[in-house]
C-alpha cells in the first residue's frame, strides 16, 4: 500500500532529535513561553525574512489574532477565496467580521486578482490571501489593490512554509502571515501548533500580548486576549524540523517534477508560472471523472486525498451565512480536484508506481 500520508515515515528521519530535546525540555522544567519559543520564533522569522514571528496555538489562532488586531468593525467585510479550507473563513466570522468569498483561478487554484476589484464595497477593510496547495497567490495585482483601497492584507501560509514569489518568501507579503504547524503540514509539529509573522514593531508587540490574555506585564491586562501559546516543547521539535524544511521541499518538488514529466496528459495538473517556486503541500490534479479514478487507485493500493470535497459556501455550518451565491470555479474545483501522494515519506520508485498505475487509467 502507498498511503497518501505516513507521519511516522516523515518523521523518522527525526526521531532522535526530537527525543534529544524532550528529553531537554522535559528536564528543564520550563513549559510556557521560554527560551525554546523565542529561539523558534527567531528563526522561523529569519527563514521568511521577516523581522518578527510571534508562536500561537493553532494555524487558526494565527488567523483570528492577525484579524483581530486591527479592530475592526462588526460587519466589515474581508475578502477571501472561495475554495479555501475552511479556517480562513472562520477565522473572519470568529471576529465578527463578514467573509466575502472571490472565486479562484482554475489553473493556479488561487485567488484570482481580477475578480477582486468587483467585491470591494464601501464596508471591505481587508483581503485574506490563502496560498493554497504550497502556491503563493500572484501578490503584486493584490497588493496595488489593497494600496488603492486602503485595505489591510493578512496572508494565510499554512499550506505555503517557504514557498517563493519574486524571490521573496510566504508570510513576508502583507501586514501579517499566518502559519499553521499542524503535523501533515510541510513543517509540522508533533500537535497543534502555529506562527504569525510581520514586519512591524508595534504589529509584533500587539500580537504577543493579544496571545498571552492581553497580558503587557505579569498579571498587568491591556486588552481582553486570549490564550494562544506556543508550548516550549513543540518549538523545540519545531526548530529540529526548520532545520531540515528546504530538504523536506527539494523532495517534494523533486517528486512534483516526476509526476510533471510522466503523468499522461489526461489529467490536468497544477499550473507553474515564472517567478513562483511552489512547495507542493499538495499535488492537486484534476480529472472529469475525479471519484472513479480515486477509487481505482485504492484498488491499486494507493492513497489518495480530496482537498477539499465540499466548497465552503456548501458546507452546512455556513447554511444562510454563505449559502445561496454561486461559486462555478469553486464548484467545479471541488468536484475534479485529486490529491496525489507526495509525502517527504514517500520515494521517486512509490511515485513512478502511482504514475504506472495513472497512466493506465481509462
Ligand atoms: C491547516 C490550515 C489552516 C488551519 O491550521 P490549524 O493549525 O489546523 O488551525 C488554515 N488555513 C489553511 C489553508 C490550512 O490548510
Amino acid at each position: 500500500m502507498i498511503a497518501y500520508e505516513s507521519l511516522q515515515q516523515v518523521n523518522k528521519e527525526f526521531m532522535d532529535e526530537y527525543t534529544e530535546v524532550f528529553q531537554r525540555v522535559l528536564h528543564g522544567g520550563w513549559y510556557i513561553l521560554g527560551k525554546e519559543v523565542a529561539q523558534f520564533e527567531q528563526s522561523f522569522a529569519s527563514y521568511c525574512g521577516v523581522e518578527h514571528c510571534i508562536g500561537v496555538a493553532s494555524g487558526l489562532d494565527a488567523l483570528v489574532l492577525s484579524l483581530r488586531y486591527f479592530g475592526f468593525k462588526p460587519g466589515d467585510e474581508v475578502i477571501v477565496p472561495a475554495n479555501t479550507y475552511i479556517a480562513s473563513i472562520l477565522a473572519i466570522m470568529q471576529v465578527g467580521l463578514k467573509p466575502v468569498l472571490v472565486e479562484p483561478d482554475v489553473t493556479t487554484y488561487n485567488i484570482d486578482p481580477e475578480k477582486i476589484e468587483s467585491a470591494i464595497t464601501v464596508r471591505t477593510r481587508a483581503i485574506l490571501v490563502v496560498h493554497l496547495y504550497g502556491k503563493m497567490c500572484d501578490m503584486d495585482p493584490i497588493l496595488l489593490l489593497a494600496e488603492q483601497y486602503d485595505l489591510k492584507v493578512v496572508e494565510d501560509c499554512a499550506q505555503a512554509h517557504g514557498a517563493i514569489y519574486k524571490g521573496q518568501k510566504a508570510g513576508s507579503f502583507g501586514d501579517f502571515g499566518a502559519f499553521s504547524f499542524y503535523p501533515t503540514k510541510n513543517l509540522g509539529a508533533l500537535g497543534d501548533a502555529g506562527a504569525i509573522t510581520c514586519k512591524d514593531h508595534e504589529l509584533n508587540k500587539s500580537i504577543r500580548t493579544l496571545r498571552n490574555y492581553g497580558s503587557s506585564a505579569k498579571y498587568v491586562f491591556d486588552e481582553v486576549g486570549y490564550n494562544s501559546r506556543l508550548d516550549e516543547l513543540q518549538a523545540a521539535f519545531l526548530s529540529v524540523k526548520l532545520k531540515y524544511l528546504d530538504k523536506i521541499t527539494a523532495h517534494k518538488q523533486k517528486l512534483a517534477a516526476i509526476y510533471r514529466r510522466e503523468l499522461k496528459s489526461d489529467f490536468i495538473l497544477p499550473g507553474v508560472q515564472a517567478g513562483f517556486e511552489d512547495v507542493y503541500h499538495i499535488f492537486a490534479i484534476r480529472h472529469a471523472e475525479r471519484d472513479r479514478l480515486k477509487k481505482y487507485l485504492l484498488n491499486n493500493n494507493i492513497g489518495t486525498e480530496i482537498h477539499y470535497p465540499i466548497a465552503p459556501h456548501q458546507q452546512k455550518a455556513m447554511n444562510g451565512i454563505l449559502s445561496g451565491a454561486s461559486y462555478p470555479i469553486s464548484e467545479e474545483i471541488h468536484r475534479t480536484v485529486l490529491s496525489l501522494p507526495i509525502s517527504y515519506g514517500h520515494t521517486e520508485e512509490d511515485i513512478n508506481r502511482v504514475i504506472e498505475v495513472m497512466n493506465k487509467f481509462s
